[in-house]
């Protein structure tokens, strides 16, 4: 279990979760000294998020009060492990079954640190764990989180192609799935043009990692991650700005790891495969060049006219690998366009498909998780944005609109029309800490994702 939280404890200070609109009956229930002290710090109780300590008379800590946003809100809890001293908690009087479900998630998931360089500064704040609440889904959950955290704030140095081959070989070995990689001028031989001409420039070489465990008669659920771990640009160079952050470019692959482990950790009975194209996009004598035309896997031919687009490439032919054993639902993650982040900003995943059905699915999960998504288009008109003089198609195309809807048409050219699949275009950042969600790598549309398929392969 993580060490967040306590499965036994004989003394615990309770948190007590108000909303605005039950403050002043609460108030009136308590003790004289602590309604003093609620003064004393100008505690009003009516600013969602606010958290306020009231000692006893011997000074200890007697319990913690935090005030909600609405009946809906756990995220609040989020902000408990950063403010609590270090001590052991509980939750006193939960609201619902459900809420109490999602605030030790919120609690988990903000108990998290990225610790790798630098010390922790958190007070260790224990939270007991209510016997309603299945530790196995918990702990499977945090620690697949975590993981995708990590490997998206760990600096491309210690996290290249092999590095994030050996996190899944580590993951895989967990679970006893079959992983295999191929890896630099093999992705030649078995044709995986893209890959190879977006990563070659790099010392480090570019592979495709495949991943695949459960029963080969379960439905086939393909999972698939963008794994750029550096994105400098290519000949197309990346302002200084706009590179500072491009260690997590491989987010994608972070989160469709972070979905894989949780399917395995609970069991789901698909026949799962996960692909993940790693490389990085860099500058060298035998960089890929703007104008070049690239075969694809599929035999499509490709005008590269912005070798900053080449999260596409690579995923083309990830994509080309994964429809080819015609999978019952096919998912690809990544930080594919700043136009996504346009469009919807940095804390909602964009996704496309033709799929109203599971469109529809997606949005209820997403809403019910807290886990934002929002639908953009797939339409087809902007297909002639994309269109070249000289080959099928081009990366990336002439106009400054539309760029998310664009790249999606562009992936759409590599999936069969009956496959039945989801392209989820994300930050896998938060750029401010929220409660639950500390600034750095993120796991977004995973746990929504989750969801969805727990729905649909699971009778529970
Ligand atoms: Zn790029």
């Amino acid at each position: 279990m993580h060490k967040c939280f306590l499965d036994y404890t004989k003394c615990s200070v309770p948190i007590i979760a108000l909303l605005p609109k039950h403050w002043d009956a609460w108030l009136a229930k308590q003790e004289a000294a602590a309604k003093q002290w609620l003064r004393t710090i100008n505690f009003l109780g009516t600013k969602a998020g606010s958290v306020a300590l009231i000692p006893r008379c011997d000074g200890q800590l007697k319990q913690a009060i935090i005030v909600l946003n609405d009946e809906a809100d756990f995220w609040s809890f989020g902000t408990l492990p950063d403010i609590l001293p270090a001590g052991h908690y509980h939750y006193a009087e939960p609201q619902s079954i459900n809420l109490l479900h999602r605030a030790v998630m919120a609690w988990g998931l903000g108990a998290y640190e990225f610790t790798k360089y630098k010390a922790s500064t958190k007070p260790l704040a224990q939270l007991l764990l209510p016997a309603e609440i299945d530790a196995d889904v918990l702990e499977a959950k945090l620690t697949a989180v975590y993981r995708v955290r990590d490997l998206i704030n760990t600096p491309t140095e210690a996290m290249g192609p092999a590095e994030l081959a050996h996190a899944v070989l580590q993951v895989g070995k967990k679970f006893h799935a079959t992983v295999t990689e191929i890896i630099g001028d093999a992705l030649l031989l078995k044709n995986y043009p893209a890959i190879h001409a977006v990563g070659r420039a790099s010392l480090r070489a570019p592979r495709l990692i495949d991943l695949t465990w459960g029963s080969i008669t379960a439905p086939k659920v393909t999972v698939v991650g963008k794994g750029i771990c550096f994105d400098a640009g290519g000949l197309n160079i990346k302002s200084g700005a706009s590179m500072l952050l491009m260690k997590k470019d491989m987010g994608g692959a972070a989160q469709a790891l972070g979905l894989a482990e949780m399917i395995m950790a609970m069991n789901l009975p698909v026949r799962l495969r996960l692909l993940i194209p790693a490389a990085e996009n860099l500058i060298a004598g035998n960089a890929y060049k703007p104008g070049d035309i690239i075969t694809m896997r599929n035999g499509l031919s490709v005008e590269v006219d912005c070798t900053d687009a080449e999260g596409r490439l690579v995923l083309a032919d990830a994509l080309t690998e994964a429809d080819s054993e015609n999978p019952a639902l096919l998912i690809v993650f990544s930080t594919l366009t700043g136009a996504a982040r346009v469009a919807v900003g940095t804390e909602i995943s964009a996704f496309f498909t033709a799929q109203e059905t599971l469109a529809q699915d997606l949005l209820v999960c997403s809403d019910e998780e807290q886990d934002p998504m929002w639908r953009l288009p797939l339409y087809k008109p902007y297909q002639k944005i994309l269109d070249s003089k000289l080959a099928d198609m081009c990366n990336s195309g002439s106009s400054p609109y539309a760029g998310a809807i664009t790249a999606a048409l562009f992936l759409r050219a590599f999936v069969q029309e009956s496959t039945v699949w989801v392209h989820i275009d994300s930050n896998a950042y938060n750029v401010n800490y929220r409660p639950g969600r500390p600034e750095g790598g993120e796991a977004m549309a995973v746990l929504a994702v989750l969801h969805y398929l727990m729905k649909k392969y699971t009778t529970h």
